[in-house]
């Protein structure tokens, strides 16, 4: 029964009885939910209680430039008086979005050696991102007059969004579980987990052998010319802060071109000074056909993603489009003025406070900081991180590296423990793994008090 909403009716209660909550269990929100922020200023989030919390998740990885900058929330107020919408159908375009586009170009040209990226198409989220570079890459076949080259090659441990083409290529299996998505389009292959997914003596040179091997032996089974793309992320997030191993991404990449087929970068974690450099295009040099962005780009202070696309994709569709006509795919949110304004005043602020920079080097002393007093803590298995996306991987077993059982769950009660003291971390749902991935505007101070947070809530979990 819905109670009326009068004075006695708290939030909490308002809360079950409306809201259906995105990637929840209902019947533990129902027993423990909800917990409401209320307001955040930087790094530190308060939530409506009064308790305050540092914030080292940076949301969903996603405020980049940290929270309540009065900039954006200007560059905001003016886009919204000076064109609070207009379109890019057709010849439509609008001022705001022309220029982040020029600017996006230029960053990947500038500071990830990535001239060949060519045109930045928007949308709404990662996950829609995702949608539009799966069907981009069926409708590059289609117009370059290879029709059946259209499956996509993704990974174990992947995450590409939720949509109903991005959960195809989210190689988590606990989001195809009950959803009933279509097969036969998307193929995995092996996690690039040294640390985990490593056989028992395997070298990381063996282990990278292996990976490469299962990737050759999958094109070889579906056939080179029935596969379109592969997709990756640089480091994988919701997978584990999972760093490939040396020389992975060139031994991909080559066999990519070997077998023509385009590889996809899902830099919507990574991108934007994530990893310490501007894109993790740049830090593994690696030559995408299709980069997808989303969360950085605007700092989540408006909700907007890219897919950036290569010069050799765009000379294929500029060459069929008289013959095919207009390209029948976007969004009445696509290239939205008031976000492209929060992006570039976003960029702004990166560029001026040196955030990518700063990543760099406050993500390598929360690293060192972290890894120095967990180094005898019994469940901890391995710290690993790159800038600012930093993972704690938790084991039942040091030696023998064994995960934890089912169930049992330990980072789940980290993160919820140093939630209770204070820190705010994310479990994450592949293997047991707890994410750092705090603002990059974050401080040395502030990263000593999430160490001590940390080391602290770890001290009770014996
Ligand atoms: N791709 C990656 C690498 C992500 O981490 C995410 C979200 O976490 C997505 C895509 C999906 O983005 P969104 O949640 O904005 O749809």
């Amino acid at each position: 029964d819905l109670d009326t909403p009068d004075s006695n009716y708290s939030l909490e209660e308002m809360d079950r009885n409306s809201l259906f909550h995105p990637l929840t269990s209902i019947s533990q929100h129902m027993a423990n939910g909800p917990q409401i922020m209320g307001k955040a200023k930087g790094v530190r989030l308060t939530d409506h209680k009064g308790k305050p919390i540092l914030d080292c998740s940076g949301g969903l990885w996603c405020v980049n430039v940290g929270y309540g900058r009065p900039e954006i929330a200007e560059a905001a107020k003016q886009a919204i008086l000076d064109l609070n919408y207009w379109h890019l159908f057709g010849s439509a375009s609008n001022e705001a979005t022309i220029r982040l586009s020029d600017r996006i170009l230029g960053l990947f040209h500038d500071h990830a050696g990535a001239d060949h990226l060519a045109r930045v198409f928007y949308g709404t989220s990662g996950s829609d991102a995702n949608d539009t570079n799966f069907k981009l890459v069926r409708y590059y076949a289609n117009l370059r007059g290879t029709p059946e080259k259209k499956k996509i090659i993704s990974r174990m441990g992947a995450y590409h969004g939720l949509t109903m083409a991005a959960a195809q290529l989210t190689g988590i299996p606990s989001y195809h579980k009950a959803w009933s998505l279509p097969d036969g389009e998307v193929f995995y292959t092996d996690c690039p987990h040294y640390y985990r997914f490593a056989a028992a003596g395997e070298s990381e040179a063996a282990f990278c052998d292996r990976l490469i091997a299962d990737l050759e032996a999958l094109i070889a089974r579906e056939g080179a010319n029935t596969i379109g793309a592969f997709i990756a992320e640089p480091i994988m997030g919701t997978g584990g802060v999972l760093i490939p191993p040396a020389g992975y991404f060139e031994r991909v990449q080559a066999v990519l071109d070997r077998h023509d087929i385009l590889l996809i970068a899902d830099e919507v974690i990574t991108g934007f000074g994530r990893t310490g450099a501007w894109f993790a295009t740049g830090l593994y040099t690696l030559k995408p056909d299709i980069v997808t962005l989303a969360k950085g780009l605007t700092s989540a202070y408006f909700p907007m993603s890219a897919s950036v696309i290569s010069e050799r994709m765009w000379k294929v569709f500029e060459a069929g489009s008289a013959e095919f006509g207009p390209v029948m795919h976007g969004f009445t949110y696509s290239g939205h003025p008031v976000g492209a304004a929060i992006a570039m005043a976003n960029l702004d602020i990166m560029e001026r406070e040196g955030l990518v920079a700063n990543s760099a080097d406050t993500g390598a002393y929360l690293l060192a900081g972290l890894r120095e007093r967990l180094a005898e803590h019994p469940y901890v298995g391995e710290v690993r991180g790159e800038g600012l996306m930093i993972g704690v991987e938790f084991t039942a077993d040091r030696a023998t590296r064994r995960p934890f059982q089912a169930g049992d769950a330990v980072h789940r009660l980290v993160a919820s423990k140093a939630q209770e003291n204070g820190l705010m971390v994310r479990a994450l749902p592949f293997i047991e793994v707890v994410s750092f991935s705090p603002a990059l505007s974050i401080t040395k101070a502030d990263c000593d008090e999430a160490i001590d947070l940390f080391a602290g809530t770890m001290a009770d979990v014996t």
